[in-house]
């Protein structure tokens, strides 16, 4: 296993330190996020430290999202959740608070009081033309 010995999600995934785990295998494990958002709120944890999508491999991207539909879809009827949020965050000013790569599980329930979101912008069309210019390097 590749693991970070200060990171707490590698002691976590590991099973060195105790969680409520939803789902293991060899190469993941899924726990209940102690700060939920909402009831069943939950973490998918690579065992392997990656510290951020951009150090997770290709192959191991897509089996985090094939793990996200099953148990989000698993969530969904077992908690009678009307909706669903994966959420993952990159990078201190993106809000990650926990340095090894982790995708966030969220029930949703009507009523349920929680905002996931941003305030929305309103670029202009050269701005848009600008920026999409800058990201494909023209
Ligand atoms: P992020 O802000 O995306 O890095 O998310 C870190 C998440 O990990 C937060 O939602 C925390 O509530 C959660 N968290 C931190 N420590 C633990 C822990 N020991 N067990 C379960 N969840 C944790
Ligand atoms: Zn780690």
């Amino acid at each position: 296993m590749m693991r970070d010995d200060n990171c707490i999600f590698c002691k976590i995934a590991a099973g060195e330190i105790p969680s409520k785990t939803i789902y293991e295998d060899d190469s993941y494990r899924v726990i209940l996020d102690l700060g939920p958002a909402t009831r069943g709120h939950a973490l998918i944890l690579p065992k392997d430290h990656y510290a951020n999508l951009f150090q997770l491999p290709e192959e191991k991207c897509a089996e985090v999202m094939k793990l996200a539909k099953k148990m989000g879809t698993q969530m969904k009827e077992n908690l009678k959740a009307d909706g669903f949020n994966l959420v993952q965050n990159n990078g201190e000013c993106a809000g990650q608070t926990v340095f090894h790569f982790h995708l966030h599980l969220i029930p949703r329930y009507e009523n349920d009081g929680q905002k996931i979101g941003w305030t929305v912008g309103n670029p202009s069309s050269e701005e848009l033309e600008e920026i999409r210019n800058r990201i494909m390097g023209e």
